[in-house]
């Protein structure tokens, strides 16, 4: 049975744009899987981070993927990205987070679901509201009015000659 998975996605380093274009390629070419919504591209200055702003989106998926599955694929795809793990939010090309699962609650040592800090992040909540609007509340959007966000009218999926 498919469960409707929501990726937050980021990147803050190299050509960030085509990274996450390519993430939802990989996302799409995974086992069981498809991309169902991918919401617009967000602008964001870094939270508690140095460098550069993060282009952000979020994508739900309907996948076949355990939680542990999908987590293991989101950091193959990470890794592929050239991803580096220096210190904790240091810049990075590419940053999958499983925001939610269906709607199961997870705590283990390397997977927390929901995520514990998507309601203190505005590059999250916004566009996740755009394509689930029912899994964000006006309070929390209120409490995130304050972070530096801009969506753009870059279109980020389908990508140009993609075939879904
Ligand atoms: P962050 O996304 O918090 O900036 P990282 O991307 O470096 O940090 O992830 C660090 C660890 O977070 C991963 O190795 C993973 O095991 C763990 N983790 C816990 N919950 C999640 C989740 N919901 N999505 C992605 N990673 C998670
Ligand atoms: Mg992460």
């Amino acid at each position: 049975m498919a469960v409707a998975a929501f990726i937050g996605l980021g990147a803050n380093l190299g050509d960030r744009g085509a990274a996450l274009q390519q993430a939802l390629a990989s996302l799409a070419a995974l086992p069981q899987t498809q991309v169902r919504q991918v919401s617009s591209l967000y602008r964001s200055a870094p939270v508690d981070a140095d460098g550069p702003d993060y282009l952000n989106a979020v994508a739900e998926l309907a996948t076949g993927l355990s939680p542990t599955a999908l987590l293991q694929a989101l950091q193959a795809i990470e890794a592929a990205a050239g991803r580096e793990r220096l210190y904790r939010n240091a810049p990075r090309t590419l940053d999958l987070d499983i925001l939610l699962y269906g709607d199961e609650s997870i705590a283990t040592p390397t997977l927390a679901v929901p995520h514990p800090r998507m309601g203190e992040r505005a590059f999250v909540l916004l566009p996740l509201s755009e394509i689930a609007p029912v899994r964000v509340t006006p309070g929390q959007l209120a409490a995130v009015a304050d972070q530096r966000i801009e969506r753009t009218d870059t279109l980020l999926w389908p990508v140009a000659g993609a075939s879904r």
